[in-house]
């Protein structure tokens, strides 16, 4: 039924895009964990992607959004429905509310993170730079409220465009949203679409300075080079997830093909191999040492999708 529904939006010419049966999803998460989502599209544009909701929805298809993958652990069993990426949806545009000091920029939610930071930077729009080297999408950093180094998605963000499972988009002001620590809290159902940030106008020179410094100190603390999600666990509050991870033990920790890495205990490595039960077990254990040594009980900050 979901193959008929969907190859008759695209036979009807109203889906533009590309359509995947059976796409694998270790292919598109940066863990290189996941088995295959029944069907994967890319819509090039926001009818197309409307119409591909709809047809999901006459037939209560269930619908996953996926960005650069960078924060999430797919099962291995795969994903139920319909995954759709945002790939196409990038751009950046300066729009026509900026000021003498302030920048007003249109980013699309397919547009990687990275292109951002280096497009603020030619352009000598500072705000961003400690979020060198965080990987994935705007779309996706928007919706976890991505940060680092004290600087949150949130703080630049001016206004967020968001369409919903009906296929209608509405605009959400920065004061209408409830950003909190790695969580948009956005209504339920919504695909973010785009995001105007506002930043601040330096030289790209004195940015990319800074760039390259906060680039540094994350390659000196954290395995940016091998296959992870990020940081598995959320901090509680007062302490961080990592140091408990690492007095208690854990650092090195081995379930089949993922390991604790050793240089951030809060990072776990596909070290080859590696299935989402692996994982799923390893942050077991990881809790229960860190609840008996610590007391704490640590909360995933990773999104687990796909069928259990
Ligand atoms: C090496 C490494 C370092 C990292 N460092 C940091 C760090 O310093 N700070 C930090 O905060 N994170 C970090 N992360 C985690 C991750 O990169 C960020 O959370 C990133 O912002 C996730 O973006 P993504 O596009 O990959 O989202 P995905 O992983 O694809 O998705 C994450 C969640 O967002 C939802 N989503 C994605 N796009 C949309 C959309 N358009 N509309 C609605 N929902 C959407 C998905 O459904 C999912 O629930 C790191 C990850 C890695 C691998």
């Amino acid at each position: 039924m979901i193959d008929k529904e969907l190859k008759e939006i695209f036979d009807r010419g109203i889906f533009k895009g590309e359509m995947k049966f059976d796409e694998p999803m270790s292919a598109h998460t940066s863990l290189r964990i996941g088995g295959p989502a029944d069907v994967m599209v890319f819509p090039e544009d926001p009818v197309s992607l409307k119409n591909v909701l709809l047809a999901a929805k006459k037939e209560n298809i269930p619908v996953f959004i996926l960005g650069g993958g960078t924060n999430l652990l797919v099962s291995d069993e795969g994903i139920e429905g319909l995954v759709i990426s945002l790939k196409a949806f990038r751009g950046i545009e300066f729009t026509r509310d900026s000021d003498d000091k302030t920048v007003v920029l249109y980013v699309g939610a397919g547009e990687p993170l990275a292109g951002l930071l280096n497009f603020a930077q030619r352009n000598g729009c500072t705000g961003l730079e400690s979020l060198t080297g965080i990987p994935g999408c705007l779309g996706g950093a928007v919706y976890m409220n991505a940060g680092s180094f004290g600087v949150e998605l949130k703080d630049v963000i001016v206004s967020v465009a968001v369409m919903d499972m009906s296929g209608s988009i509405s605009i959400l002001e920065k004061d209408k949203l409830n950003f909190s620590y790695r969580n948009s809290n956005l209504p339920e159902g919504s695909i973010i679409l785009s995001a105007n940030v506002a930043l601040l106008k330096d030289a790209p020179e004195d940015i990319l300075r800074r760039m390259k410094e906060f680039l540094q100190k994350k390659k000196n603390t954290q395995p940016l080079g091998e296959p992870s999600a990020g940081c598995v666990f959320r901090n509680p509050e007062g302490a961080a997830a990592g140091r408990l991870i690492d007095v208690a033990g854990c650092k090195g920790m081995r379930v089949g093909g993922v390991e604790v890495s050793g240089a951030h205990a809060n990072y776990f490595i596909n070290k080859g191999r590696a299935t989402c039960r692996d994982f799923l077990d390893l942050m077991e254990l990881v809790k229960a040492k860190v609840k008996e040594h610590s007391g704490i009980v640590l909360e995933p900050e990773i999104k687990i999708a796909g069928r259990r």
